[in-house]
């Protein structure tokens, strides 16, 4: 057992009253002690992965291997987290503790489904975890959405974000008008993005690509739309209500002289446009590049958040050259051997267990759907990580027999020619990235393929 008498004297504080009462006695979960400890794995470092393996080396002697599909680690906190959110990053910290934890084991470039299936990591450990989140994008189903000039606002964050598989996208802002459909916080993101001042966006890590671009863009005017109203935004609670407050005291309150004449001077401006959906893309007469959006206009059917949005049968259409859908991430099947739900895109589950599938769990955007913030992340990992180790506890995952954990993966990925980057490889991306940033006077400069992030880990 690798667990320092520290990190082991508080996961027995942090236990909840059975389990330590077992581990104290020596039943069950202490069987495994004498052939090395429970081995478990974590599929995907996001916020999930991490939260989850933090809370079970912080409760149990328990050896966690994270397998991740990028060489570098955090998911959406490094390729979603608006870059001028800087203090929502400092979980970072916490991750890089659990990840230098002694118990703890982090395998980069590994994409499971593709270079290891997930049979083969329930043969290597009593317990395997998915958290590999929501990376498939929900569609418009209008026509013209796949026209050029439309993006979706998963690649369009993940191209300023620097995600080496939207680097292309190289998104045309020379018009002077852009649509965002959908008016949850990523919406309000990308709106931010697009129209603040270079000043600002340059001191932050965003991509310098994402930042000449930025610079060049003619983007003067963001319309976020919405099917429903103000009430039914999918903001947090908290937000919501000063949201609306803040919507009625604009709308009521006539600016004075002073305010009007800043509002005027404004050489870029934002609004919301409620009770609108997408109908069509509209293009110009030869049909190259896209000239509009034609929005049916909805009336409520109900009241409070449960309100439906119902057509009225009129439309209304409005002149743009870029589009952007921000109507949600979803999750993807990596495996076939893993029950998935199509309709609602997530891994079946009871708190965590996979449906008919013994030691195998789910956290995260994956056994939730794509909503809630890191903290609710949170909150579901640790219940997660609550079910595994009942689970080890009751004998229904059975931890009796040793398993090989990351000694058979590691062989299998070489015969493979796949070679994982271990957490100190992280740290030689994070270290390039970093004093490249200092010299441009940003927090980091990321490296933006994965053969360059390859280059410096292996070096
Ligand atoms: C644009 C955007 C902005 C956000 N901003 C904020 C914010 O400001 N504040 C806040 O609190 N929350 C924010 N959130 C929400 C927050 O990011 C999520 O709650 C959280 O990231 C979900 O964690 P996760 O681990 O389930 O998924 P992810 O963070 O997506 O992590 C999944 C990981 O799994 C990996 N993976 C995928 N497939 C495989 C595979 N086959 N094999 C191995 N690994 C794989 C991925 O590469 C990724 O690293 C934002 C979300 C988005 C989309």
């Amino acid at each position: 057992m690798k667990a320092n008498c520290w990190s082991y004297v508080w996961g027995l504080l942090c236990m909840p009253a059975d389990v330590l009462l077992s581990t104290l006695t020596g039943e069950c979960v202490h069987d495994s002690f004498s052939s090395g400890g429970p081995k478990v794995c974590v599929v995907g470092s996001g916020p999930a992965g991490f939260y989850t393996a933090q809370h079970l080396i912080r409760v149990l002697p328990v050896m966690v291997d994270i397998y991740e599909r990028l060489p570098v680690p955090f998911g959406l906190v490094r390729f979603g987290v608006a870059p001028d959110h800087p203090e929502v990053k400092n979980v970072i910290n916490t991750f890089t503790q659990t990840a230098k934890h002694s118990n703890c084991s982090f395998y980069g470039n590994v994409n499971v489904g593709k270079d290891v299936s997930v049979e083969e990591l329930k043969q290597a450990y009593h317990a395997v975890i998915l958290s590999y989140g929501a990376e498939g994008n929900r569609s418009m189903g209008v026509p013209g959405e796949d026209l050029a000039g439309v993006y979706s606002a998963k690649d369009f964050v993940g191209w300023y974000n620097g995600l080496p598989s939207c680097q292309k996208l190289s998104p045309d802002l020379s018009c002077e008008t852009a649509v965002i459909l959908g008016q949850g916080n990523v919406a309000v993101d990308v709106a931010r993005i697009l129209l603040s001042p270079i000043d600002i966006l340059k001191k932050t890590d965003i991509t310098q690509p994402a930042l000449a671009a930025l610079a060049e863009s003619q983007v003067r005017r963001v319309l976020i739309v919405g099917r429903r109203g103000p009430i039914q935004v999918a903001y947090v609670p908290r937000p919501r209500k000063r949201l609306t407050e803040l919507l009625l005291k604009t709308a009521l309150e006539v600016p004075d002289e002073k305010e009007q004449e800043r509002r005027n001077k404004a050489s870029r401006m934002w609004a919301f446009r409620f009770f609108r959906s997408p109908v069509e893309i509209l293009t110009n007469p030869d049909s190259s590049r896209i000239a509009g959006i034609r929005l049916a206009v909805n009336r409520l059917e109900g009241s409070g958040e449960r309100a439906r949005a119902v057509l009225t049968g009129e439309v209304e259409d409005v002149s743009c050259g870029l589009v952007i859908s921000s109507i949600g991430y979803k999750s993807i099947p990596i495996d076939p051997s893993v029950p998935f739900d199509s309709r609602q895109a997530i891994v079946p589950n009871k708190m965590g267990r996979v449906q008919q599938a013994t030691g195998l769990y789910c956290s995260g955007w994956l056994k939730t759907g794509p909503t809630g913030v890191i903290a609710t992340t949170m909150n579901n990992s640790f219940d997660t990580a609550r079910s595994l180790m009942e689970d080890m506890e009751s004998g229904t995952v059975d931890i009796s027999a040793a398993k090989p954990g990351s000694q058979s993966i590691n062989s299998l990925l070489k015969k493979r020619g796949v070679k994982p980057v271990i957490f100190s490889d992280w740290e030689k991306i994070d270290s390039v990235e970093t004093s490249r940033g200092e010299a441009r006077g940003k927090p980091r400069e990321k490296l933006l393929t994965v053969e360059e992030m390859l280059q410096v880990a292996h070096k």
